[in-house]
C-alpha cells in the first residue's frame, strides 16, 4: 500500500512533467470515462492530498480535475513518447500524452474526472494532510484523541484522522511509541510525540528514493518491524511477529515486537500475542 510520501513524489513527478503542457492525446481506460477526451486541454498542475492525486486540466471554459488513487498496486510512470511501457498495457488506466511526455497510470484504484468545483467530494473527508501545506498538528491530535478506545493502528490508518499513513508507517509508529498495534489510542504515552514523529517520518522520506524509519538506508535495515517478521527486534532481539488485522476481506499485515510492544490486558480481555499462534498468516510482503 503506497504511503503518503510515495503519493507526494508521484504528484511532484506529474506536476514537473505535465504542468503547462497541452495534451495531445488522452485515454481513460475505465468504463465511466471511456469516451472522455481532454485532448487540447492544458494541464495546470498536480497536487497530492493524503494518498489522493489531483491533476487539474483546463480545456476551453471547462475546469477538470482528474482524481486518481494508487490503492494497492498503482503507479504513475512518466515516459518519453516512444519509450516502452514498464508494465503490461492492459493494466494502464489513464494515458495522458503531451509533445514531450507520456504519463501512464497503471493499476490505479480510483480514476475519476471531476468538475474542479467538486474536488471536495473526493478529498473533503480527509483529516490534516501530513505532507500538505496546511498540515495541522492540533487537529490531527484532536481527531485521534476523539476515540481513545479505538485500536491505535486502525486509528492511524484512518485517513479521516490524519492523511498519509499506510501500513508501513502505522507499524513503525506503533513500535517507536512502544504500543501494541491493537492497544487503544489511550495507551500511547505521548500522543503529540507520536503525531510529530509521523510528520517527521513522512517529511524525511518524501525526498528519498527509499523509505527508512531507522535512518539507515541499507536494504534490510530500513524499518524497525515492518516486513521483519521472524527477524530479531533491533532493540531487544525478540522475534518480530506478524498478524493479519482489519475488516474481513481487507485484512493487512500488522508487525510488532511482543517484548517492546506488550499488550496490556487491562485494555482488552484477550491477549492477541497468544491469538497470533493460531491466526498468524505469512502473507503479503
Ligand atoms: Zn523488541
Amino acid at each position: 500500500m503506497p504511503e503518503g510520501d510515495t503519493v507526494f513524489r508521484a504528484a511532484r513527478l506529474l506536476d514537473k512533467s505535465l504542468t503547462g503542457q497541452v495534451l495531445t492525446g488522452t485515454d481513460f481506460r475505465v468504463p465511466q470515462h471511456a469516451t472522455a477526451d481532454l485532448t487540447g486541454g492544458t494541464v495546470t498542475g498536480t497536487v497530492s492530498r493524503g494518498k489522493h492525486l489531483l491533476t487539474r486540466i483546463d480545456r476551453g471554459p471547462d475546469r477538470w480535475t482528474l482524481h486518481t488513487h494508487l490503492k494497492m498496486e498503482g503507479a504513475w510512470k512518466v515516459l518519453t513518447p516512444r519509450q516502452r511501457w514498464p508494465r503490461p498495457a492492459h493494466t494502464a488506466r489513464v494515458v495522458l500524452e503531451t509533445a514531450r511526455a507520456t504519463a501512464v497510470g497503471f493499476s490505479l484504484g480510483i480514476v475519476e474526472l471531476l468538475d474542479r468545483a467538486a474536488e471536495d467530494d473526493a478529498v473533503g473527508h480527509l483529516g490534516p494532510d501530513l505532507l500538505g501545506p496546511d498540515w495541522d498538528e492540533e487537529r490531527a491530535l484532536a481527531n485521534l484523541a476523539r476515540d481513545p478506545e479505538r485500536p491505535l493502528r486502525e486509528a492511524l490508518l484512518d485517513q479521516a484522522n490524519l492523511a498519509g499513513i499506510g501500513n508501513l508507517y502505522a507499524a513503525e509508529l506503533c513500535f517507536v511509541s512502544g504500543v501494541h498495534p491493537r492497544a487503544p489510542v489511550a495507551a500511547v504515552p505521548d500522543l503529540r510525540r507520536l503525531v510529530r514523529r509521523a510528520h517527521q517520518m513522512l517529511e524525511l522520506n518524501k525526498e528519498r528514493p527509499y523509505q527508512s524509519t531507522t535512518g539507515d538506508l541499507r536494504e534490510r535495515e530500513r524499518t524497525w518491524v515492518y516486513r521483519r517478521d521472524r527477524s530479531p527486534c533491533r532493540r531487544c532481539g525478540t522475534p518480530v511477529v506478524v498478524e493479519l488485522q482489519g475488516p474481513a476481506g481487507r485484512e493487512r499485515a500488522s508487525y510488532w515486537c511482543p517484548s517492546c510492544q506488550p499488550y496490556d490486558t487491562a485494555h482488552r480481555g484477550t491477549n492477541p500475542a497468544g491469538m497470533t499462534d493460531n491466526a498468524t498468516k505469512r502473507m503479503e510482503r
